[in-house]
């Protein structure tokens, strides 16, 4: 079964309509730094504006610990929001109370109201049922419809993006929509040769994926923090760069069962470390298997893949059919450390085929380096969601929505 759309929710004008979005846009000293996610949300909740529809939008930002924190209003965010749409947008300093109450009583037809930060409530990421319920019941009481379009969260279990499906007629908005679109071409019939890029610095959470992955790729491309679990399973000393030790073991199967394959995981062969993390650290680009052999020795930091490997993955991406890159390379946020990432950018914007770049960071990346989103056959807003699809789990937050 696929997902149930907007137009299965009946004409909408008029009525109010509660829509979760991923407004989980990075800030930095409460400017925010790229509005991506803002962006992808518009084409949804313009159409219920256009609909006629009263738009209540909720959406969460960062990770407050379940009470409000004015380093995560989504304050910034509703105002930018009115900025793209070009019109007006009402915002409720809370959640559920008496704000929320009287900025959605006030609402016209055509209007919109983007409600604070869901998880300044602690039932929004409870891990009792009952206690998301409750909080998805008071969010359900201002709407008769119900529009997830927060991809990037359809992963989890959460009372806006589950129990609150469940309470009111429901549907996927345009954005989620997109996406699956996208994820299904590289599930089901990927064109070959298909190569999946891994970086970034969720180690554990992205080791987990390659085992899922092993089975339906040609190339595997690791750098970012995970390719140092690598080269440590290679018996490389890796100096003080992100390692996660206790996943050795788990690396070295991967390899073997790659081999066993055919299956080919290409490795950084040099790598850019550094004497301290930061923009005007000393650095020198060394063979990945001698990196403590620099004047930093064992306190040099790995920040970015060399030359020589960036040359190589940027072969590999153009000669593909199909390549899904998810992780920065390096530290892109500093400028010493982003050339690896660049060059794996390129590289996806010359592939004669699909190109697809998920995660938030990533596709932060692409733009701060001064690509644009259409050089990418599509760039996706969610990370983790995005892998959890593609690995082959069960996102509750579709199945919720009819996606079986
Ligand atoms: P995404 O959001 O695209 O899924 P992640 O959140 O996993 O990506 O990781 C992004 C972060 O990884 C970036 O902030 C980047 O600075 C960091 N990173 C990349 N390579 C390294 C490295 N070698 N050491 C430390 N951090 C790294
Ligand atoms: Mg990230």
């Amino acid at each position: 079964m696929s997902l149930r759309t907007i137009e299965e929710l009946g004409p909408l004008g008029g009525t109010s309509v509660i829509v979760r979005c991923d407004l989980n846009v990075p800030l930095k000293d409460g400017e925010i730094t790229d509005d991506g996610r803002i962006r992808a949300s518009l084409p949804t909740l313009q159409k219920l504006l256009d609909d006629g529809a009263k738009v209540i939008v909720v959406s969460h930002l960062g990770r407050p610990d379940g009470a409000p924190d004015d380093r995560y209003s989504l304050r910034p965010a509703a105002d930018r929001l009115g900025e793209l749409l070009g019109s007006p947008v009402a915002f409720a300093t809370d959640t559920v109370g008496d704000s929320a109450e009287s900025t959605v009583a006030a609402l016209e037809d055509g209007q919109l109201a983007v409600l604070e930060n869901l998880r300044f409530n602690p039932g929004e990421t409870s891990k009792d049922e009952g206690e998301r319920r409750a909080f998805a019941e008071k969010l359900a009481a201002f709407g008769t419809a119900f529009v997830s379009d927060g991809f990037g969260v359809v992963h989890r279990k959460q009372a806006s993006v589950y129990e609150l499906a469940q309470l009111l007629p429901s549907a996927a908005g345009l954005l989620i929509a997109a996406e699956l679109d996208v994820l299904e071409r590289l599930t089901r019939t990927p064109e070959k040769p298909y190569a999946v890029v891994l970086g970034g610095s969720k180690v554990s959470d992205k080791l987990g994926v390659i085992g899922h992955l092993l089975p339906r790729v040609d190339t595997l491309l690791i750098g970012g923090g995970m390719l140092f679990t690598f080269l440590a399973a290679q018996g490389h000393k890796v100096g003080s760069s992100l390692l996660e030790a206790d996943q050795i073991d788990t690396v070295k199967g991967y390899l073997a069962d790659a081999e066993q394959r055919g299956v080919t995981i290409v490795l950084p062969t040099d790598v850019v470390v550094a004497s301290k993390f930061g923009a005007d650290a000393e650095h020198v680009v060394r063979p990945a298997d001698s990196i403590e052999d620099s004047p930093f020795g064992a306190s040099g930091l790995g920040l970015d893949i060399g030359p020589d490997t960036a040359a190589a993955f940027a072969d590999v991406i153009r000669d593909s059919k199909t390549v899904f890159w998810n992780g920065p390379m390096g530290v892109f946020e500093l400028a010493p450390f982003a050339a690896g990432t660049k060059a794996v950018a390129q590289a996806l914007t010359e592939v004669d085929g699909l190109s697809v770049v998920g995660g938030g960071d990533s596709a932060a990346a692409i733009r701060a380096l001064g690509f644009r989103d259409d050089q990418f056959g599509h760039v996706s807003t969610g990370g983790g969601a995005s892998l959890e699809f593609l690995e082959g789990k069960h996102l509750p937050g579709l199945e919720v929505l009819g996606w079986q």
